[in-house]
């Protein structure tokens, strides 16, 4: 069997310690079904598990992962959509209270847009889904003027504009955006910083992502 040993032996650590805490969740979760309060939408990076970095049990959030926590605009086509069939099962089936779009610092996906952009092709699939953050990068260099690409801080002042970008492209989907119109959800932006385990919560009153004060944890960096 070529089954990872490390995914074996983290499994055995499971089993002997986390299940038998969480058995009667399991149980009760497998008799009356999921009913998470939360989506998340966040990085398939290795760095950014959210039921890690919100301490989670089974059955609390409703996951979804994909490169650079995008979400494509509503596009009703033939074609399948994962993004969407994942919102729909979340909003119309779930009925989640909250849907999160959590970016992170050192986004792979943002950097390979970056340095993929003018240049051809470099793959079958990475570039096409992120062009998805272009609108996102064009209005942030329209307030650039300096256009400082490729540095570090642009990176980041990107990935937080995408996560603000996305969260317009939730409102194209129009169940979502009826729910939040009557105040029965609430789709936040969020931002976590891999290198300080900082957590910042996007206020579209200040256009500006608010750092969430917590212990050990060291504030991400103003990005806007
Ligand atoms: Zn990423």
């Amino acid at each position: 069997m070529s089954f990872p040993s490390r995914l074996l032996d983290g499994y055995h650590t499971f089993v002997s310690s986390r299940l038998p805490q969480e058995r009667g969740r399991y149980q009760a979760l497998a008799e009356t079904g999921q009913s998470p309060e939360t989506m998340v939408i966040c990085c398939c990076d290795s760095r950014v598990a959210p039921e890690v970095i919100f301490d989670s049990h089974p059955g609390e959030i409703f996951v979804l992962r994909n490169v650079a926590n995008l979400v494509p605009p509503y596009n009703p086509t033939g074609l399948t959509h994962g993004v969407s069939a994942a919102l729909e099962f979340a909003v119309q089936i779930l009925k989640v209270k909250y849907v999160i779009v959590m970016g992170h610092s050192r986004c792979g996906g943002v950097r390979a847009f970056v340095e993929h952009r003018n240049r051809p092709k470099v793959g079958d699939f990475i570039d096409n889904w992120m062009s998805l953050i272009a609108p996102a990068a064009q209005s942030l260099d329209a307030a650039d003027a300096a256009g400082r690409h490729g540095d570090a801080d642009y990176l980041s002042r990107l990935e937080q504009a995408s996560v603000v970008a996305t969260l317009g492209n939730l409102l194209t989907f129009p169940d979502i955006r009826k729910r939040v119109n009557e105040r029965d959800l609430q789709i936040v932006g969020a931002y976590f910083d891999v290198a300080t385990g900082g957590l910042a919560v996007y206020d579209p009153d200040a256009a500006a992502f608010a750092p969430i004060k917590s212990g050990m944890a060291q504030e991400p960096a103003a990005a806007g």
